[in-house]
């Protein structure tokens, strides 16, 4: 397979005056390039996750670090796009998040090394949280984490507060980690206003981390937001899959939209149930009304027809169990 193309994930933290105006820039920037991507912008700075054809990539580092100086950028190869097309849009919460924070006041930022060895020598007053969704957590994660209650992320307040009641603010060493990095700079945040004093987050999350560290510590591959849906986090060695198909419980970590349109759940099945099934996820879901055709492919891309980006962030879990997104 060539590899033409480059997937980014980047955020820049940082006060822009005129967000519509950069909204504007950065669509006609993009446009003029072979580029396509999820990016919101706002007050407090920008969050994307795009593919570039590699030919163009220079040239959109540079028109990008002159204004946003400093920006880590994580890459992966692709042979295609990773986006169906190119959104910029203006959006109040860059990140899944309905509070404000001081983003000063956020967890320790931990480098991939450091995190590695902090997980290896984890002990009992350390408690590794996975900021991310249940359906993520399936398909991989760190070691010595449990798997995600949340509902959706407006309960991670409460899960914040139950912590705090439960365990020591001044023994207790808090890890934060998730996909690139953004949203534990918002909820570390959370955890220090509980009251924690020990709060770490992973520098650029689990894809730095995995670009870095490759698979040391780390069980299973990474569930991202684009067409790919799930990699490996080394882009050395493939790790083992650790999650089971719904119907046979064979080890997948092949993720579909369930083809009955008024379900629309994310599950993982393998090749053969999937056919089996018609790509639903239960007897029920093959026999409704609204089941779109299903066809067979290894390579599943998420269900487009539901607005996949656009409940990305806000309300992950909800969004999740009627299926799609973060
Ligand atoms: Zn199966
Ligand atoms: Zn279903």
């Amino acid at each position: 397979m060539e590899e033409n193309y480059l997937v980014l994930a980047f955020y820049a933290l940082t006060q822009i005056e005129e967000p519509h105006r950069e909204v504007k820039r950065w669509k006609r920037f993009l446009e003029s390039i072979d580029a396509m991507g999820r990016i919101y912008i706002n007050e407090d700075g920008v969050n994307s996750q795009m593919s570039i054809a590699h030919a163009d990539s220079s040239k959109f580092y540079e028109w990008l670090l002159n204004d946003y100086p400093g920006t880590e950028i994580k890459v992966h190869q692709y042979s295609e796009h990773a986006f169906p097309k190119v959104t910029v849009k203006y959006r109040e919460q860059l990140a899944a998040m309905d509070r404000d924070f001081d983003l000063s006041q956020g967890g320790e930022h931990v480098s991939s090394e450091r995190w590695a060895k902090m997980v290896e020598e984890r002990d009992e007053d350390t408690v590794i949280l996975d900021v991310r969704n249940d359906y993520e957590w399936d398909v991989g994660h760190f070691e010595g984490t449990e798997r995600p209650e949340l509902k959706t992320f407006r309960e991670f307040p409460k899960l914040a507060e139950d912590l705090a009641k439960t365990r020591d603010l001044k023994k207790t060493k808090v890890m934060m980690y998730c996909t690139g990095g953004i949203r534990c700079e918002l909820y570390s945040c959370l955890m220090k206003d509980e009251g924690f004093k020990n709060v770490y987050q992973l520098d650029g999350g689990v894809i730095k981390y995995g670009l870095e560290q490759g698979n040391k510590q780390w069980k299973g591959n990474l569930f991202v937001f684009d067409d790919r849906l799930v990699v490996p986090i080394s882009d050395k060695e493939k790790n083992e899959v650790i999650s089971e198909c719904l119907h046979c419980k064979a080890k997948i970590d092949t993720y579909y939209n369930c083809a009955n349109m008024d379900c629309n759940d994310l599950f993982l099945s393998c090749l053969k149930c999937a056919e089996k099934m018609k790509g639903c996820c239960s007897e029920e879901c093959i026999d409704a009304p609204r089941r779109r055709p299903f066809e067979l492919t290894e390579d599943p891309k998420p269900f487009r027809k539901l607005p996949f980006e656009e409940k990305q962030a806000l309300t992950p879990t909800d969004v999740a169990s009627c299926q799609s997104a973060q």
